[in-house]
Order: C-alpha cells, then structure tokens, then sequence
C-alpha cells in the first residue's frame, strides 16, 4: 500500500523502516511476506510508484550516472547519495561485483558466523534473483571494452567470475540494467511488495529523530508536507544509509557523548563509534586520447544506443593485501564524460585503478541538531599514517600503464607521454583523487569487547533494545567489491535475523 502525507498515518506498527533505499526496499520486502507483520517504510525522497513510465528519465536510464534526486545539489562528488524511493540503485552504475575471502575473515571477526562466504552464499543468491541481474549482453561491449578483455589476458590475468568470492583476475560484472534501463531495488524489490495490506510505503518523509527512553526506541519523529509526525513501532529499522543513519542515530542523542553535547544534542546513549570508520574506495582515472578509429567504433555504438563506458574489470593484488585477494580494481571506461559534455563524435577513454581495501578512515558528524543541515562529513582518503593506501594505489596505476601499453589498447589510443601515473607525487595523486561510491562502516559491528561497535551481527544497536541498523554502514571494512549486492545480501541476511528474533 502506497501512501501518501495526505493520507494520514496511523501508528503503532511491528516494524518501521527508516530509509527506503537499496536495504531499505529489501528489508520491506522480506519482513512484509508475513501478512501478520506491520511494516511502514519511510523514505524521504519522492516514491515514484510501481509504474516505470512515472519515473525520471535520467533515473531510468543506465547508460549516464543522474544527479537528480540527490541530497545535496552541487555537493563534493564524493558526497553524491540518492533521495528517493530505491536509494542510490536509482541512481548508480549498474555494476555488481563480490569481495574476496579476506572481506569474509573480516566481517566474521566482528559479526559471527552468519558473515561468513558459505553462510552469506544463499543471500547473494537471492539478491541475484530478486534483482534479475545478469550478465554483460554480447551487444553491449564496445570495441574499447573487448580490446581490453584482451589486454588484461595479455599481462598474464586469469578471467574470474566477478560475482563471487574467488581470485584476483579479470572479467565482466553481474548488471541491474535491462536494455538501458536502470532496474532499481523499488523495483527488484516492491514491485510485487506493494500490494500487500500490511506494508505502508511513505515517501517524502523525512525521519528526523528518534525518542529515547530507559534504552527503548518510543517512536520516530518524521517530517512529513511540512509537518511532524510521530510514528510507533514494536522495532525501529535504520537503513537510512552510510551518512543518512549515523546522522538520525546522532540526532537522536545516540553517538560520542562528547560530540553530542557540543553540538547541543542530550546524549542518550554513549556510542563512540557512531560516524566513525568511514571507509570508502578512492580512486584516479589516468586519461587517454582516443584515437580517430576509436571514436568512430564508439560513435556507431551511440548510434545503436548502445554506449556503455566500461563493461570489463580488473582484480589486482598489491603487496600489502592477503595470499589469494586483492586490494584493488582497474577499470577500463571509453565513453561520454561522466562530467561534462565533449563536442559530438569525440569521447573520453582513460583507465581508473580503485584502491578497494583502504586503511584510511574518515568520518561523519553533524554540523547541528537541524535535520536540514548538510552533514559534515571527511572521507580520510589516504591519511593512513603508514602511507599504505598511497603505495597501494601506485601498484594500481602501474598496472594501469602496463594496461595502457598492451597490444590491444595501444592502436585505440595515443600513447602515454610524460611521467609515468605511479610516478605523481602525493600531492598530485590527491588532487586528481575520485571516489567509486561505496562508503561503509559508520555504524560498524563489532564484537561485544569491541568499544568502536556500533551493532551487533544481527544489527541490533547497543544499549537500545528495540533499535537495529541494516544498511552498507554496519560493514566494518569496505568488500573488495562494488557495495551493492553485499548490501542487498546483507540487507536479507539481517531481515532474515530480525525474523529469526521474532519467531523466538
Ligand atoms: C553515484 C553512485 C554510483 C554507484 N555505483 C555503484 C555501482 O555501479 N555498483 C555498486 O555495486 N554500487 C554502486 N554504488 C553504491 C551503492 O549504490 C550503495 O552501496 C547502496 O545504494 C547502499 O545502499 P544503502 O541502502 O546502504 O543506502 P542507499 O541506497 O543510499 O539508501 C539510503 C536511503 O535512505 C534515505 N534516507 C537517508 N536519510 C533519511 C532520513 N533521515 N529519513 C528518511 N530517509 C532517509 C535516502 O534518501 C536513501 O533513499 C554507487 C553509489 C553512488 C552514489
């Protein structure tokens, strides 16, 4: 059931849902297959409904990143997340990879066995289908993208399959995009969800704060048209996102108490680790001319409609990251500009290496109470003491050049002049730094000795018997991957705990 403020809302449900992006809509999803559990989502972008034809073009469309429907018009690139019923799948590029095992050995550590490659194998799967994710189609790989399938067999890359836990190498990822179309998880996920009577999904509603008492959620204050609503609920939901859920739970008093009271907010809960351990996957695109043959291959796949920048990936291995991982992705792109428009007929081709393993963190916290302030928040990219991310991400551009100088690519650009991309210096390396878009961490599991947790395994917050948290921020290291289908397999996993906890 679609409502809107209008409708007027009633209270007292099994479950709210505070955020209705890519865990949000699963979460949703699941916990409303029992017709006896009461689920309201809350979103606070606009919910465009079940109907394609009633969505934005730019959301609809795979083939560009939109800026539309986002929190901060004009924000730091870096900073770039959806408003709007799917989250960032709205607004993403479509590309689904795995992390390696050492993300498992990780999580383990901090969540249990439930986070483990074999026990989180059926959720990936799920997720998989849910979404209808598939393969790269034929049509689809331009002759940029080919040419580089060849060029990473040439340095010596084994193909791997993306999608799972295995080896460093090369291959294709898994897509949620159906012949141009961007299928979000509002899609994946409520389409089928949204008829059912006891699922109210609201959209334009802001979840402003929660009411803390006696370590007991009371209810959610939420903005709603302008005005407040309170809404009540057995349990409380957060899946508002990597920075949109520490900032409820710090609005709510639930945080660093000393943060908390210079910011004038009552501490209700004393969480150190509410913002922290922001960890997100820098990376640099080192850009190459194309040539004449280049751009007309790639002016004729326009044509067709089929332009896609990049299709192909590379796992690569620094020395700093465990036998049999890795720790970065090189990513091959030939195409329109993310940002910014060339003259017609002419594209832009360059090769991006990732640093997928950081061991800088950064933050978030709030600027004030007001929930319409835009958060403070520091992504810490390559601050680690050690200057470990540094050294990595030049092992990550020196396999970029090698890339660039294969016998695939090298007809297809002009060669590389000047000095090697390893070779910048750490100030320049900064200042061309980019982001992959997966932050995770700021409300990191942990185990129970752990003074930095924020959730348990099971996403429950500590100190607050009725609160969880189900979203990319419980990851307490970023997945060697892009963070979509962990957090959608993360987001079952948890709907499927919360169901577990029910039950008993
Ligand atoms: C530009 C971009 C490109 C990306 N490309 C890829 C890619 O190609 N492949 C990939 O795997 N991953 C990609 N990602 C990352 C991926 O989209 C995220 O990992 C994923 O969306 C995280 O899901 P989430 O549910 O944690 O958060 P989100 O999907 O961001 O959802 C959070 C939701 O909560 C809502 N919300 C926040 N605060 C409140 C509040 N107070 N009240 C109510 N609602 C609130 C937000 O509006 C949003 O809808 C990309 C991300 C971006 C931004």
């Amino acid at each position: 059931m679609t409502r809107t403020a209008a409708d007027g809302l009633r209270s007292g449900y099994d479950v709210v849902i505070l955020g209705g992006g890519v865990a949000g809509c699963v979460a949703a999803s699941r916990l409303s297959e029992d017709p006896a559990r009461t689920v309201c989502l809350v979103e606070a972008g606009p919910d465009y409904g079940p109907e394609q034809e009633a969505w934005p073009r730019p959301l609809l469309d795979a083939r560009a990143l939109p800026r539309t429907d986002v929190w901060e018009r004009g924000a730091a690139v870096h900073r770039i997340r959806a408003r709007v019923l799917g989250g960032s799948s709205c607004v993403n590029g479509c590309w689904h990879t795995w992390g390696s095992h050492a993300d498992h050995a990780q999580w383990t550590a901090a969540g249990g066995p439930r986070w483990s490659a074999d026990a989180m194998a059926p959720y990936r799967a799920r997720a998989v289908e849910q979404m209808g994710l598939r393969p790269v189609p034929d049509r689809e790989f331009s002759a940029w993208s080919r040419a580089a399938l060849a060029a990473a067999h040439e340095l010596g890359y084994q193909e791997v399959d993306m999608a799972a836990p295995g080896e460093p190498g090369y291959g294709t990822p898994l897509l949620n995009a159906h012949d141009g179309l961007r299928w979000n998880a509002a899609f994946g996920y409520l389409g089928h969800a949204r008829s059912r009577p006891n699922l109210t999904v609201l959209g334009g509603a802001l979840a402003e704060r929660l009411e803390v008492r006696d370590g007991r959620v009371r209810s959610v204050e939420v903005a709603v048209s302008g005005r407040r609503e309170r809404l009540t609920a057995d349990t409380y939901l957060v899946a508002a996102g990597t920075f949109g859920s520490p900032a409820l739970l710090l609005r709510s008093g639930i945080g660093p108490a000393d943060q908390l009271r210079a910011t004038g907010i009552r501490p209700e809960v004393d969480l150190p680790g509410v913002g922290a351990n922001l960890s997100d996957q820098p990376g640099v695109f080192v850009p190459l001319a194309p040539t004449a043959e280049l751009n007309s291959a790639l002016a004729a796949r326009q044509r067709d409609g089929e332009l896609y920048v990049s299709r192909m990936l590379i796992r690569a291995a620094s020395a700093h990251c465990p036998p049999g991982s890795w720790d970065l992705h090189v990513l091959p792109s030939a195409g329109d500009p993310l940002f910014g428009r060339l003259p017609p007929g002419e594209y832009e081709a360059g090769i991006s290496a990732f640093l997928m393993k950081p061991a800088s963190r950064g933050r978030v916290r709030l600027r004030s109470a007001d929930p319409a302030d835009p958060l403070d928040i520091d992504s810490g990219f390559l601050t680690d003491p050690e200057g470990r991310d540094t050294a990595t991400l030049r092992t990550g551009l020196a396999v970029v050049e090698r890339l660039a100088a294969t016998s695939p690519l090298r007809p297809l650009v002009a060669p590389l002049t000047g000095r090697p991309s390893q070779d910048l210096s750490d100030e320049e390396l900064r200042a061309r730094l980019g982001t992959y878009w997966h932050p995770v961490g700021t409300c990191a599991m942990g185990r129970p000795d752990d003074p930095a947790a924020v959730t348990d395994g099971e996403g429950r917050v500590r100190g607050l018997s009725n609160l969880r948290v189900a979203d990319a921020s419980v990851l307490p290291t970023v997945p060697a991957a892009n963070t979509q289908l962990p957090v959608l397999a993360l987001a079952e996993l948890l709907a499927d705990a919360l169901k577990e906890a029910d039950s008993r």
